[in-house]
């Protein structure tokens, strides 16, 4: 009988700990292992949107780039295990709000609104939107936009630029992902692209026939998202960060994905 018992607490901890490993939506289960002294390894839940990289995309069925180390390194500092959400970029504020993720890391720009939502870590890198064109286009640079149609990725800060434009007679096609808004430009849907400069270089290298315009359009910081008043993670992670950046570790991946021109 004793026996029994035991083994049937043995199964509903092995239950517990998968649980606590698997899947989506973890809050829960991450504040119980944590309770539990960590024991089953507390697990950092990171949302994001692997459609922009170098930050984070898809390289066969991993999910990589410079947000994903960011985000490991610092799971390891934390002594939690990193699991990875990959979700619509206008989904990962809710989701952090809802605790069903603990931070974000997606390339995401700070702003008032969303500082309405979410708290931010320090930043770990600086950004700005750009504009991708075709190489024969007649646009050379802001001004130019007035009246066309500019692609952008749907809730993105090129969209808050880019929306802007519709005053001048411009209509904004909003993609779920960066990189439709760049194949519609090039099948000649759309006039123009908006959006971040890393990855508007990756998607031009790996393209024929389109260009970026020098002109930056903002200047942005990137800093990772936690749940509103979660001082908790957000010292923790921001101390991790000062760690990163001071180790040089932090510029070092950054480093591994973009070159220095
Ligand atoms: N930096 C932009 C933003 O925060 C784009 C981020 C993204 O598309 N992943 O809106």
């Amino acid at each position: 009988m004793k026996k029994q018992i035991l083994a049937l607490t043995m199964a509903a901890m092995m239950i517990g700990s998968l649980t606590a490993c698997a899947g989506s939506g973890k809050g829960d289960e991450t504040t119980a292992a944590a309770s539990n002294g960590g024991a089953a390894g507390a697990v950092l839940t990171m949302a994001t949107n692997a459609e922009f990289p170098p930050y984070e995309y898809h390289d066969n069925n991993a999910i990589v780039g410079i947000d994903v180390e960011i985000a490991e390194a610092l799971a390891e500092k934390l002594g939690m295990t990193l699991e990875i959400e990959d979700i619509a970029f206008d989904s990962i504020i809710p989701e952090i709000d809802s605790g069903k993720a603990d931070i974000g890391l997606a390339g995401m720009t700070v702003n008032e609104d969303r500082l309405k939502n979410v708290d931010f870590s320090d930043p770990y890198t600086t950004a700005s939107q750009v504009i991708i064109v075709k190489d024969e286009s007649d646009i050379t640079g802001p001004d130019d936009l007035e009246g066309k149609s500019i692609g952008v990725q749907l809730g993105t800060t090129g969209d808050i630029y880019a929306s802007d434009y519709e005053e001048t007679g411009s209509t904004i096609e909003r993609y779920s992902k960066g990189f439709e808004a760049v194949q519609a430009m090039m099948q000649g849907k759309i006039d123009a692209v908006v959006i971040d400069l890393e990855p508007a270089k990756v998607f031009v290298e790996e393209n024929e026939g389109i260009k970026i315009l020098d002109e930056a359009l903002t200047v942005e910081e990137y800093a990772i998202a936690v749940k509103k008043g979660n001082t908790e993670l957000l010292d923790k992670i921001n101390t991790a960060l000062s760690e990163l950046k001071e180790s040089g570790e932090l510029q070092k991946i950054i480093d591994k994905y973009i070159s220095a021109e």
